[in-house]
């Protein structure tokens, strides 16, 4: 039996040389609009032959600092500013971005753990499904930018995941070097193979992550070191002719390597209540360390419930609200490494 073909369709022509601002629409019949569709916004910028681009942000919706970013590019690029094509789509899981969610208010759904998607599940399965199969083929690089969201804040860092295939390996960390972001993070470990990185993997795309803030917030820290190192990156790649017209600072002259390597890098809640940090975002721990107490206001004659760090590290990541349910990640720790 043949594959079923994914329902989502668009009226931009991807293979069309010009600037085209649209949608990719999402077949989605409720009673306020029988033939209603989802238009996720798509822009294609494309001159000639030359590599292509995927830009992506909003695949959690309340990471903000690569929707500000990708928004930007849209409006500055132009066809002649190129060679190749650029695909950018700035709140890929939209309804998620328009409810300022991490997941789509409509079926709950987390993009970036429905891959590789299916086209007769919800509609966020859909739209996993047809960046699996239609958008991301068509690229060589995916870059697909991500913070914190509401309930974590994060040291920003640009990132790469390890996929096992050296050579992608090899020509990701290029990339990721040439990004020029102040730290720069291997994930060697993720909890989840359905991730978005697994879906460039399988197509033989580099994937450049990263998280560039948090606390549903829009770092501005976060939206230069986006802007910036995509501006850099795609000259590298020799998509932007030329940067001048886009005013990047310098990349920086140091970066600190990093890496994530294991479950150990991770602190969760030990029970429901109110959690209080004991070290602040970006402080250096030791293996044993108290990460902070769980107080319960509601019997405040109980002892708070102690969490501590598994492993020695950088506190790359916090959880930003306050209240916990037990297995909440509270933090999670990056360590130094050389460069790779
Ligand atoms: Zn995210």
């Amino acid at each position: 039996m043949a594959a079923e073909k994914s329902h989502l369709w668009t009226e931009v022509d991807y293979d069309a040389d010009g600037k085209q601002v649209g949608y990719i629409h999402l077949p989605h019949s409720v009673t306020r609009s029988a033939y209603g569709t989802l238009a996720i916004p798509l822009t294609v910028i494309k001159n000639g032959k030359g590599p292509t681009a995927l830009l992506m942000a909003g695949n959690h919706g309340d990471e903000y600092e690569g929707q500000v970013t990708l928004c930007k590019l849209i409006r500055e690029i132009e066809p002649k500013d190129i060679r190749g094509r650029l695909i950018i789509m700035p709140a890929a899981n939209m309804p998620a971005a328009m409810a300022g969610a991490r997941v789509s208010p409509i079926d709950d759904g987390n993009l970036n753990r429905a891959f590789p998607g299916s086209p007769s599940m919800s509609v966020t399965y859909q739209i996993a499904h047809y960046l699996d199969t239609v958008v991301v083929p068509k690229a060589e690089v995916w870059f697909d930018l991500h913070s914190g969201g509401g309930s974590l804040a994060y040291v920003p860092f640009a990132s790469v995941s390890t996929s096992g295939n050296k050579k992608l390996d090899q020509r990701s960390l290029e990339l990721l070097r040439v990004f020029g972001s102040p730290v720069s993070l291997v994930w060697t470990y993720l909890p989840d193979s359905r991730l978005a990185h697994s879906s460039a993997h399988r197509n033989n795309v580099i994937y450049l992550g990263g998280e560039f803030g948090g606390g549903a917030s829009v770092n501005p820290d976060g939206c230069k070191l986006t802007y910036d190192g995509t501006v850099r990156a795609l000259a590298h790649m020799g998509i932007l002719k030329d940067t001048k017209k886009f005013k990047i600072g310098k990349a920086p002259e140091k970066v600190r390597w990093m890496e994530l390597l294991g479950q150990s890098y991770y602190v969760y809640a030990p029970d429901h209540g109110l959690f209080e940090p004991a070290v602040k975002l970006g402080s250096m721990v030791k293996k044993g360390q108290l990460a902070g107490l769980t107080h319960f206001v509601d019997n405040p004659g109980r002892e708070p419930v102690p969490a501590y760090f598994k492993d020695s590290g950088l506190v790359i990541c916090q959880r930003h609200y306050g209240r916990v349910e037990r297995g909440d990640c509270v933090a999670h720790l990056a360590t130094d490494r050389s460069e790779p």
